[in-house]
């Protein structure tokens, strides 16, 4: 049983992977199909227990969790003055700050 659940896991993160890849190149011509199999992805995240990569992760929007492609519903702006990359999704609002530290900040830490 338990071998089982991992095996499950392992095949759901194998069609997650494949959903979020096509979900970017079908979002160029129809973005309600992107939008729906990036939401069949997560739905197999949650009921899987998976944990996605970082750059996978900055597909979903943190507010709305709807899918989220820069310079089609999200900017992505540079902050000198906080020193962050600004995500913000233009279906909902939602700005997410990613700051930045220098390497020598890193090796302190
Ligand atoms: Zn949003």
């Amino acid at each position: 049983m338990r071998r089982n659940r991992a095996r499950q896991k392992e095949i759901a993160l194998q069609r997650v992977e494949i959903l979020i890849e096509q979900c970017t190149d079908s979002a160029k011509f129809d973005m309600s199909i992107a939008r729906r199999q990036a939401a069949i992805a997560r739905t197999l995240c949650l009921r899987f227990n998976l944990r996605l990569p970082y750059e996978m992760r900055q597909i979903y929007c943190h507010g709305c969790k709807n899918l989220i492609l820069p310079g089609m519903n999200a900017r992505i702006r540079l902050s000198k003055r906080r020193k962050a990359v600004t995500i913000t999704c233009l279906d909902c609002g939602f700005i997410y700050r990613k700051i930045l530290r220098s390497y020598s900040e890193e090796e302190q830490t």
